[in-house]
């Protein structure tokens, strides 16, 4: 039981209409990269979310856009604050890169400390209604972390699936919310293969991205948040990082629902940020190949969250940015580590890898002049610096920040305070 106000289930290759029923996941024809879109009656939709039902509720979690969520009208959500994340104005950071005005959009601060809080959140529910008795998911740590932790608040049992590879504080997340833990040898497309096959072995309910079509409509609520934000007014450009593209597809698809109820009247360009070491969306950007059958690539990078063999959310990921006027842009590893430190000396925004490379890439982007002083600017911080403590000492040692060590004296304070 689905609200109303969902038409079907239509697969991003094909087009072909299929109903929301459960074990329903992707498009039978078009295999594993035929990921489904949730598609609604905006019309009715409309009716009972709008700016002024907006304006009305003191819900400030992503079920504030319940109306316009795959979920059942009584159905009750975790009682974990998911979404109502900040949206800073960071006026250095913007003269720095040269745009009009800039905002980072604090998805830190989720409970979990990722924005995979609100995929998870849709998912629990989706579970819950179909009986399941137990989630699961494939990782690279923080959709485990977030998984995991929603299920816990609720009392679902989760089986995680994570690359033996997964920062510390990851994993440790995973067993601090009592979730059954699998430490993959290889990484997380092997995961995300051993995940799979455990579901067709056991029946559980799969959470895996890309796969679930349910997940992208909790990223989208990203977006939504940040519309309301700005008052209705939408940026010019979004920058955020990419691995499996299931965030920048939700992203896209929330401006999309915003557009369709006539929430703003023009689509922002959308910028996919990646890492030079997992680059495949960005090399089937350039090539122009087709990423329903382009082969893997061997990622790796130290923005463990955004590293990805083959994006299982591609193709929604590939539409974001060309129908939008937006590109894909990489960036190094040490550039990604290095903006840690910059962003979060700046705003106070700590920031994981993954996160801080979507201001890296809004660096290059105004290098090659793809933004530009007229332009407000969102940069999505997709997840908190405390996840891979490791990457944010590199990331500081490389500016040459480092503390000033003294015996415990005033005189030894001062003559280091001097050099
Ligand atoms: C998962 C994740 C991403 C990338 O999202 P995809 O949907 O895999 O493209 C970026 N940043 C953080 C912190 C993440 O956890
Ligand atoms: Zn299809």
């Amino acid at each position: 039981m689905t609200t109303d106000a969902i038409t079907h289930l239509q697969c991003t290759i094909c087009a072909a209409h299929h109903q929301p029923e459960p074990g329903r996941y992707t498009c039978d024809d078009c295999g594993e990269a035929g990921t489904l879109d949730v598609r609604y009656d905006y019309d009715l939709v409309g009716t009972t979310l709008n700016q002024e039902s907006l304006a009305a509720n003191r819900d400030i979690t992503m079920f504030r856009y319940s109306d316009l969520l795959p979920i059942a009208p009584n159905a009750v959500p975790t009682p974990l604050t998911v979404g109502g994340t900040p949206l800073y104005l960071a006026p250095i950071l913007a003269s720095k890169v040269g745009v009009r005005s800039l905002w980072i959009k604090d998805e830190g601060r989720e409970p979990t400390a990722s924005m995979k809080d609100r995929a998870s959140a849709i998912a629990i529910l989706k579970a819950q209604e179909q009986g399941a008795e137990i989630i699961t998911t494939a990782s690279t740590g923080n959709a485990a972390a977030a998984l995991a932790g929603i299920a816990a608040s609720v009392g679902q049992k989760s089986v995680i699936f994570v690359p033996a590879s997964a920062p510390q504080a990851k994993v440790a997340q995973l067993l601090a919310f009592g979730a059954t833990v699998v430490l993959v040898d290889g990484n997380y497309n092997d995961a995300f293969e051993l995940a799979t096959e455990a579901v067709g072995k056991w029946g559980w309910y799969n959470r895996n991205t890309g796969v679930n079509p349910y997940v992208a409509e909790g990223k989208k609520t990203v977006a939504l948040e940040i519309v309301e934000q700005l008052g209705f007014s939408p940026p010019d450009a979004i920058f955020v990082s990419v691995g499996d593209g299931s965030i920048i597809g939700g992203v896209h698809k929330g401006l999309k629902d915003a557009l369709a109820l006539g929430w703003i009247d023009t689509m922002p360009r959308i910028y996919g940020i990646q890492a030079a070491g997992s680059d495949y969306m960005m090399r089937a950007f350039e090539s122009g190949v087709d990423v329903a059958t382009m082969p893997a690539i061997n990622a790796a990078t130290a923005a463990d969250s955004i590293s990805a063999d083959l994006p299982r959310d591609r193709v929604k990921a590939l539409a974001a940015v060309t129908e939008t006027g937006g590109a894909y842009l990489r960036v190094e590893d040490d550039h990604i580590l290095r903006a840690i430190p910059e962003i979060a000396a700046a705003t106070g925004v700590f920031a994981e890898p993954a996160a801080s490379a979507a201001y890296a890439g809004l660096e290059v982007a105004s290098q090659q002049g793809l933004v530009g002083p007229e332009d407000h600017v969102v940069v999505i911080s997709t997840g908190s610096g405390l996840k891979d403590v490791p990457s944010v000492l590199a990331g500081v040692s490389a500016i040459g920040a480092e503390p000033i060590r003294v015996p415990p004296s005033l005189g030894a304070l001062e003559t280091a305070m001097d050099r």
